[in-house]
């Protein structure tokens, strides 16, 4: 009888938590209420996911970080290049001065192209202080020259504002350049690889993979200090590989 209602309470709890793989219950920082994270498989990163809002853990990491450094980031100003997702869904929905960009190579910097501003992160046409806060999620590793954007990036920002983002970061490694622009021509110094990318269905290359070097990169380049906040806690459903996310506040001085 026991067996029966036991067996019973866990065929209830496999039809709530779906497929039967396994997963925790927690808080998402994107739904902002209790959801079920469900273990997809065994690369976290990519596999740990809300079943409400299907966010994966870098997203949530960076969400919270947002909220707990800037409580009220919905009346902020905020500029994200190269959104996609439900963390860009949300500050879409609830911060009405978000304004996300993509860079469409063939469109004019500065207009709108495909419902979405184009903006070169290294080069943009935004004047300087015009956001309070710059998100880009994943994108660091895609760019050809990565001291410009940070550059950019500072410039564009207000005093007390700040960049927060995520990049794969192997901190225990050298950074390895897999590919760079030489005299406006493409060179591959390793296999091309490519990660999803909304607005392309080729994907976008990989440039760089970033190393211990990169915070000490970014002071120098961005000439701002830089925190980076490494959360793991599986009851924000926040685990699995690069789940850093870096902090480049502009200071009032
Ligand atoms: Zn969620």
């Amino acid at each position: 009888m026991i067996s029966r209602i036991k067996r019973k309470i866990s065929g209830t709890l496999q039809a709530l938590r779906g497929k039967g793989n396994h997963g925790n219950h927690g808080y998402c920082s994107i739904c902002e209420h209790p959801v079920y994270f469900e273990i997809e498989g065994p690369w976290l990163r990519d596999q740990y996911r809300c079943v409400n809002c299907k966010s994966i853990p870098r997203w949530r990491a960076l969400m919270s970080v947002v909220a707990e450094l800037y409580p009220r980031w919905r009346e902020l100003k905020i500029h994200e290049s190269s959104p996609g997702g439900p963390l860009s869904d949300k500050l879409a929905r609830e911060c009405p001065e978000y304004l996300p960009s993509h860079f469409f190579p063939d469109a004019p910097r500065g207009q709108i192209h495909g419902g979405f501003r184009c903006e070169d992160l290294m080069a943009q046409t935004f004047k300087d202080g015009s956001f309070d806060l710059v998100i880009t999620s994943d994108v660091f590793e895609h760019l050809p020259d990565v001291r410009l954007a940070v550059g950019e990036i500072m410039r564009t920002l207000r005093p007390g504002g700040a960049h927060i983002f995520t990049v794969p970061w192997y901190r225990t490694k050298k950074t390895l350049i897999r590919a760079l622009v030489k005299d406006g021509v493409l060179q591959h110094l390793e296999k091309p690889d490519y990660h999803g990318n909304p607005i392309d269905e080729n994907g976008s290359l990989v440039f760089t993979e970033w190393g211990a070097e990169l915070p000490f990169l970014l002071q120098q380049w961005g000439q701002f200090p830089v925190i980076i906040h490494t959360i793991r806690d599986r009851a924000l459903g926040i685990d699995g590989e690069f789940r850093e996310v870096f902090v480049q506040q502009k200071s009032y001085r």
